[in-house]
C-alpha cells in the first residue's frame, strides 16, 4: 500500500492571496485555503517528498512527519523549491545527507538557488546536507518503483512520477504522446488544473477533463489550483471519477 497525502494544493501565489478579498481568497471553508504543492508519500516505514515549497516547515508539522528518506523534484521553480532549507531538522534527527532526485536542469538550478548550502562555508552553520541525484529513468527507491515521466510546463520540460497505479503530474500545460501511453491504466491520477480561464502554462480545468478523458484513470483528483476555483461549488460541477484535491487529503492506493 501507498499512502498519499496532499500537503499542499495551491498554485504559486497560495491561497489566500495576499491582499485579495474575492470570495475564496475569505472563504472559511478550510478547503479553499491551499498552500503551494507537495506531496508525502509513505510505505513500508518510509517517507518521501515530492518538492520543497516555500511552506514547508508548516506543511511538515501539520503533516507530523518526523523523518524523511528522499525527495523527489518536478522542477525548480521557486513554488516547487523554496522551503528546501527547512529540510534541516530532518538531517539533525537522522544524521547523514538527503537524496534529492531531479532531471539536470532541476538539479543545476538547485545548485545556484541553494548556492550557500553546495560552497565549503565555516563548520557549526546550519545547512541542509543533500546529496543531489540526477534522474536517470526508472529506479527502485526503497522497494518503491519510482518512474520519472517528462511532461511540458510552458516552455519547459518537467518531472511527473508514476508510483505503480498512481501517478502525480502537477504544473503542466501538455502531455506528449509517449508519456500519456505510461499514464494508462491508473487507479489514481493527479493532475494540474489551475482555473477555468486558458494560462500559458498550466492545464486550465477543460484541458485537464480532456486530459481525463484521454487517459481514462479510475479516480482523478486536481491540484496546482487558484483562487478562481471555489472547492465546493467546483467539486459539484465535476464529472464522476474527477475531484478536487486540497490540503492535508489523505489516499491509499496499492503499488
Ligand atoms: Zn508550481
Ligand atoms: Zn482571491
Ligand atoms: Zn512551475
Amino acid at each position: 500500500m501507498l499512502k498519499i497525502t496532499f500537503l499542499g494544493t495551491g498554485t504559486s501565489h497560495g491561497v489566500p492571496v495576499i491582499g485579495c478579498d474575492c470570495a475564496v481568497c475569505t472563504s472559511t471553508d478550510p478547503r479553499n485555503h491551499r498552500a503551494r504543492c507537495a506531496l508525502l508519500l509513505e510505505y513500508d516505514g518510509r517517507q518521501v517528498l515530492i518538492d520543497t515549497p516555500p511552506e514547508l516547515r508548516l506543511q511538515a508539522l501539520r503533516a507530523g512527519l518526523k523523518r524523511l528518506d528522499a525527495i523527489l523534484f518536478t522542477h525548480a521553480h521557486a513554488d516547487h523549491v523554496f522551503g528546501l532549507d527547512d529540510v534541516r531538522p530532518f538531517n539533525d534527527r537522522q544524521g547523514g545527507t538527503l537524496p534529492c532526485y531531479g532531471d539536470a536542469s532541476t538539479l543545476r538550478d538547485l545548485r545556484r538557488i541553494f548556492r550557500y548550502v553546495f560552497v565549503p562555508t565555516q563548520p557549526g552553520g546550519g545547512k541542509p546536507r543533500l546529496e543531489l541525484r540526477r534522474l536517470n529513468g526508472a529506479f527502485n527507491l526503497h522497494g518503491l518503483t519510482v518512474r520519472p515521466l517528462r511532461v511540458i510546463h510552458g516552455a519547459l520540460p518537467i518531472t511527473a512520477y508514476r508510483f505503480g497505479r498512481f501517478a502525480y503530474v502537477t504544473d503542466v500545460s501538455a502531455i506528449p504522446d509517449e508519456t500519456a501511453a505510461e499514464l494508462l491504466d491508473l487507479d489514481i491520477l493527479v493532475l494540474d488544473a489551475l482555473r477555468y480561464r486558458p494560462h500559458p502554462t498550466h492545464f486550465n480545468v477543460a484541458q485537464a477533463l480532456e486530459v481525463v478523458r484521454r487517459l481514462r484513470p479510475r479516480q482523478t483528483y486536481f491540484t496546482h489550483i487558484c483562487h478562481d476555483l471555489d472547492h465546493a461549488r467546483v467539486s459539484a460541477e465535476l464529472p464522476e471519477g474527477v475531484a478536487l484535491a486540497y490540503d492535508g487529503l489523505v489516499l491509499e492506493v496499492e503499488r
